[in-house]
Parts: structure tokens; sequence; C-alpha cells
């Protein structure tokens, strides 16, 4: 007869690393996980290549986060060390600041009238305030109106179009709103209390949360093709896959790199330039930014958005919609009627989880199993 596993948990990504982690070692039982790719980590993972860089090999991933007990579990794991994210957007041939904010005002017009602009959105929003780019488009004020076009052709509309195959409007607004405008002079992406990246990478952190003898790994394994019996299960892949489509297919969002070395010390001056008007890509991300290495070469990969297709490529982002949500939540209604299986992370939620937000979900999952 065959064993039957305690706990199993499927994806080795953060999700299924933390609920690993928290049931070893808080109740003290055994866990087995599977991941069918060959490594672990999810679309964390990242490695050391040759010239010593550390590669995101799914695209840039800056830690950042305001929730205290998911800053306090990490560091149980990790050292993070104090990288910002000041990325740049190429606007007319140019590299600016990017979120667009008040210094961006500046590189892109001349003094008096990034001077004039800059005074109208102080008195609107304050001075530190921030607005989304939908929301300054339905700004009354003739020059402020004129300002939201400018940046919604030039910052927005390509990249989202290029990203989402959609225009800014036609998807859901809290997606442009994570970046907005802002304004001040704080050249940072994010702004929340601690940010950094884990200073021997993001695998290393997860290896490091997984490293529990009751933890068990099992890497190129699927669990659509084995046949284990279990008595709880804790599922991170996709929620539709699980229910075999039943209801249809989710829709998601993915992506292709073309990962490059180049035989210079720097290739552009930031860890991640976007093009929103010009070229296929997106964004270009040079890696060995993200933990300072010094290296005569450097390597960058070129991000290329595509539609998700089964067996061809990766889910990187759900799309919500309300037609999404609304297929997403007759699956959540068949995982309610099975015991014993739990459903979490961005696959497993089908949401468009930041880190921390995974950390958060997997953390309070867990008090909640408990
Ligand atoms: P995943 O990482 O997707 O892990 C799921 C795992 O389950 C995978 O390893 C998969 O192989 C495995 N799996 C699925 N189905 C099966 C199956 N049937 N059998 C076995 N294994 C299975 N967050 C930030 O906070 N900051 C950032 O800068 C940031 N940048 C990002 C950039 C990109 C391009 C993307 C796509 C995401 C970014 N994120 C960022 C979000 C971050 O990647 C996620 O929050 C996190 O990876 C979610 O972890 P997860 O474990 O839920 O999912
Ligand atoms: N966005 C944009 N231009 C940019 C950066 C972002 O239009 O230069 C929009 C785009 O729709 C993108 C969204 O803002 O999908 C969120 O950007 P973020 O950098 O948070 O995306 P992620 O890192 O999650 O891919």
């Amino acid at each position: 007869m065959k064993k039957k596993i305690k706990n199993l948990v499927v994806g080795s990504g953060l999700s299924g690393a933390i609920i690993a982690e928290r049931i070893a070692s808080i109740l003290g039982e055994e866990v087995l996980v599977i991941d069918r790719r060959n490594h672990l980590g999810g679309n964390c993972f990242d490695y050391f290549d040759n010239n010593k860089i550390c590669i995101h090999k799914y695209g840039p991933h800056i830690f950042h986060t305001e929730i205290e007990q998911v800053w306090q579990y990490l560091n149980n794991f990790t050292k993070f060390n104090n990288f910002e994210f000041k990325p740049q957007v190429i606007i007319d041939g140019k590299p600016c600041t990017l979120p667009f904010n008040l210094n961006t005002l500046h590189q892109v017009f001349e003094k008096s009238k990034a001077d004039f602009l800059e005074k109208k959105l102080v008195q609107k929003y304050g001075k530190n305030g921030k607005i989304s780019i939908l929301e300054l488009k339905n700004e009354g004020d003739k020059d402020l109106k004129e300002l939201s076009e400018f940046v919604y052709k030039k910052v927005f509309e390509g990249y989202t179009v290029k990203q989402w195959g959609l225009k800014p409007e036609k998807i859901d607004h809290s997606v442009t709103a994570r970046v907005p405008v802002m304004i001040s002079c704080d050249d940072r992406y994010f702004q929340d209390k601690y940010q950094g990246i884990p200073e021997n990478g993001y695998t290393k952190m997860i290896e490091n949360i997984l490293n529990h003898p009751k933890i068990e790994i099992r890497l190129n394994v699927d669990f659509h093709q084995s046949d284990f019996e279990y008595e709880k299960l804790f599922f991170t892949g996709a929620i539709d896959e699980f229910f075999g489509y039943k209801f249809g297919k989710l829709p998601y969002r993915s992506l292709h790199f073309d990962i490059e070395e180049k035989n210079t010390e720097y290739f552009q001056n930031a860890a991640m330039v976007n093009y929103p008007c010009d070229f296929d890509f997106t964004r270009i991300t040079e890696h060995k930014y993200f933990l300072g290495t010094k290296s005569p070469k450097t390597v960058v990969s070129y991000e290329y958005p595509q539609e998700f297709e089964l067996g061809k490529n990766e889910r990187y982002y759900p799309i919500s919609n309300p037609e999404n949500q609304a297929l997403y939540e007759k699956y959540l209604q068949e995982a309610k009627k099975l015991k014993n299986v739990y459903f979490l992370g961005r696959l497993g939620d089908y949401k468009y989880y930041n880190m921390d937000l995974t950390v958060e979900r997997a953390l309070n999952l867990f008090k909640g199993v408990k």
C-alpha cells in the first residue's frame, strides 16, 4: 500500500516554501514539496552566472513592503541589502526618472513650463501627493489635463498596449495605479518602509526557508501526472488547471526574455529602463545592479510580453477584469467544497500579488489552517 503523505505542497515558489516551513516548524509535521520545474523558487528564481552576476530569470524582482510581520518573517532566512529601485523611462529618446515625478517634469519641459506645472500639481494634490494616470486624465484644469495627455502618451499607452495587449482604460485601473504620477522629487519606484534584495539572492532565501529536516523537496514532478495520497494539500499552481479547466481557462499574460551578456562594464544607467514608445520589448533589466556586482561584463534581459499559451510558456500575470474574476469565483466555489485542500499564491488565488502579499497570504493561511 502507498504511504499517505501528511502534507503535500504543490509548488516551491514563495507561497509553497512558506506554507511548508510553517507546517514543519510550528506543527512539527512532515511535508513533501513538489515542483514541476527543475528548480525551486517559482518566478522568484535567480542564479549566479559565470560573471558572478545574479540573474533574475523570470524578470526583475525587488522586495518592498510596509507589512511588519512579512519583513520580520523573511529576515529569519536572509539579510536584505539596501538596494533602492530607481528605474528610468525613455521619453523622446531620453532616459528620464520613473515614476513620472517633479524631477521628470523638469527633464521633459523647459524650466518656466515645468515650474508652472509643478506649482499647479502641488496646489492641487499637495507636495508628496500622488495620483494615478487615469485619474489625472479626468482633470478639469486645462494645463493639468494637457500634462496628463503627455504622460499618458509617452509613458503609459504604448507600454500598456505591449504589456497587456490593451489600452490603459481597458484594464483594471489598479494596474496602472501601481505606478502613479508622484508630486515629489523622490526618485524611488517604491516608497515602502522596507525594501531591498536578499543579499545572496531569492533562490538562496527560499532554499533557507525550505531547509528543515521535516521538509522533502522533489523537483521535476507534476502534480497532475502523479498520484500522491495525502492528508492535506496546499496547491500553489493554477486553480483552473487543478479542476481540469471545467469552467474554461483563466487568462494570463506571459513573458519571453532574451538574456544577453554584453562585453562592457555597464549597459545602462539603471537596473531597469522602460521603453513605452519604441521596440517590441517593454523594458531592459541590467542584473548586476541588484547586488552591486563588480564585473568587466554585464548581463541584460529584454522583456517581451506575450499571451499565455498552455504548454508553450509560463503563467506570469493574472488578468484582472470582471469577467475573469467571475470565472475565478466559480473555481473558488468548487475549491470550497473540498476538505483539506487549500489554494494560495498568484496562481492559486488568481491575484496580482507582489512578493510581500504572497508572503502575507501564506502566513495568514497557515494561521487559519492551524
Ligand atoms: P510562483 O512563483 O508562480 O510559483 C508557483 C510554483 O508552482 C512554480 O514553481 C510552478 O512550477 C509550480 N507548479 C505549478 N503547477 C504545478 C503542478 N501542477 N505541479 C508541480 N508544480 C507546479 N513582486 C515583488 O514584490 N516585487 C517585484 O519586483 C516583482 N517583480 C515581478 C516581476 C515579474 C515579471 C513577475 C511575473 C512577478 C513579479 N513579482 C514581484 C511577483 C512575484 O513573482 C510573486 O509574488 C511570487 O513569485 C509568487 O509566488 P508563488 O509561489 O505564489 O507563485
Ligand atoms: N506602466 C506603464 N509604463 C511604465 C511602467 C508601468 O504603462 O513605464 C503600467 C503598465 O500597464 C504596467 C503597470 O503600469 O503593466 C504596472 O507596472 P509595474 O512596473 O508595477 O509592472 P510589473 O513590474 O508588475 O510588471
